[in-house]
């Protein structure tokens, strides 16, 4: 039995190309929609929005796509990252199941989004683009498009939901130091904006109406793009880099682990991990179990519909496949702020639906103490989101001292928590509540939806 408490790569070990699991699917996603003429969205009405080499991506056929060297160099300023053995939480928990974890926190911006947003600053920089707009709403993803726009030379203007701008100044000063512009949205910058504050000069904002001014603007300008940091195909696949780290670090001790763990917010990190390890079950016979763990207070997967959805609040954006709680379901204000989104990308949602992929559900306060338990033992402080997947690592591990058997559990710690100590205190301090929906909140909230089902396939 190993005693290593960590598996490090060499730089020159990290992935040449990312993993496109799209042609290894038994069944294709439906085509996203657009949603006047219910017509299937090509490649050429992405065009005015996206960078080509990334559109060419969301709908590649290859299996491995290459990573660019200017983007292996980036990486290579915090990958590969350290595998962990959680031997301290292990012991606390006196299970015979082997815990390891993949900690994605060490990046510069202290989570795995970095990994997308340094490929797609590359890619506009590429093409000529001046300006890459986005949205954020704690602020992680803007964080780590700042980080990457400012590597590539590129103008980067993030708009910030107003009651994070205002209440959240911390991500707000390092998308600054990173050079990016932050407005609070709703801003006057925008038509969408305007509008909106015409109505309302109080609006607290939401992600949809910031998504809507982001889009806006890269609409209007040719030297202007949009970037979005989770859901869709190539920013889950710019993820893979993740998994297949650890596929070569858990081969160094000779292991295949039987659960993979990872929190969902739209699909981005838990594909990350996940996708490699799937690539195994589905061209080598593996049967590794892939555990999506989302909140109860926001439960898609495990009590949402398969339908189509629009991806943003205010229905702009094109009609995708998945599962949902419908796009104007607005979650309690959790403090994962991350996986508070209404669906989940179109293949993690094909994949749960050809029963490929698990998900559970977990209350805020279970995922608190959870990472509370794993702060005591392992050290590092986690990130809110990633405390749901903690939690999921736990109960597995507990079921193995259960049936006695020694499983191997591997799950994602997708970022850390430093900038996220106000939740804490609230979990310390009692003011945290737990979010279960009842069945009726459920069925009210999709209901609304008037949106075209999925043909069977
Ligand atoms: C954004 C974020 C998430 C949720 O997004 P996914 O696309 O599902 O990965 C989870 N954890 C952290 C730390 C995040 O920043």
């Amino acid at each position: 039995m190993s005693t290593r408490n960590k598996i490090h790569l060499r730089e020159d070990q990290l992935p040449e190309a990312w993993y496109n699991i799209l042609p290894h699917l038994p069944n294709q996603p439906a085509p996203a929609l657009n949603p006047q003429t219910l017509q299937p969205v090509g490649p050429a009405d992405l065009e005015p929005i996206f960078p080509l080499e990334v559109i060419r991506q969301e709908y590649s056929p290859d299996v491995w796509v290459p990573i660019p060297e200017p983007v292996r160099e980036v990486y290579k300023l915090w990958r590969p990252t350290p595998l962990f053995r959680a031997r301290g939480l292990e012991k606390a928990l006196d299970t015979p199941a082997a815990i390891y974890y993949k900690y994605e926190g060490g990046s510069p911006s202290g989570s795995h989004k970095p990994n997308t947003a340094v490929p797609q600053a590359y890619y506009n920089q590429q093409q000529g683009v001046k300006r890459i707009t986005t949205e954020t709403g704690a602020g992680q993803w803007g964080c780590a498009l700042a980080f990457a726009s400012q590597h590539f030379g590129l103008t980067c203007e993030i708009y910030m939901v107003k009651v994070s701008y205002e209440q959240k100044p911390y991500r707000r000063v390092l998308m600054n130091t990173w050079g990016a512009d932050v407005y609070p949205s709703p801003s006057n910058r925008t038509e969408s904006g305007r509008r909106i504050l015409a109505a309302d000069p109080d609006c607290a904002g939401s992600l949809g109406i910031a998504i809507s001014e982001a889009v806006e603007l890269a609409a209007q300008s040719p030297d202007t793009k949009y970037s979005l940091g989770s859901v869709l195909n190539h920013v889950l696949m710019h993820q893979t880099v993740i998994g297949q780290e650890c596929i070569k670090q858990l081969d160094e001790e000779n292991i295949i682990p039987d659960i993979v763990i990872a929190p969902f917010g739209g699909g981005s990190n838990f594909a990350g991990i996940s996708f490699p390890f799937l690539h195994m079950n589905l061209t080598k016979g593996t049967n590794i179990r892939c555990i999506a763990a989302e909140p109860t207070s926001c439960p898609k997967l495990t009590r949402g519909v398969f339908r189509y959805d629009f991806g943003d609040t205010a229905g702009f954006t094109p009609l995708l496949p998945m599962y949902t709680l419908g796009h104007d379901f607005v979650p309690a204000r959790i403090h994962a702020g991350g996986l508070r989104y209404h669906g989940a990308g179109a293949i993690v949602s094909q994949l749960l639906k050809d029963k490929l992929i698990e998900a559970q559900a977990v209350d805020q306060i279970s995922a608190f103490e959870s990472g509370v338990l794993f702060a005591r033992t392992e050290g590092i402080i986690p990130a809110p989101e990633a405390n749901h997947g903690i939690a999921v690592a736990i109960s597995e591990a507990k079921k193995a001292k259960e049936e006695g058997r020694k499983k191997t559990i591997l799950f994602n710690l997708c970022g850390h928590g430093h900038f996220d100590m106000s939740s804490y205190e609230a979990y310390f301090s009692g003011k945290l509540e737990s979010h279960e929906l009842s069945q009726a909140e459920i069925d009210e909230a999709i209901g609304k939806l008037h949106t075209p089902e999925v043909p069977a396939q």
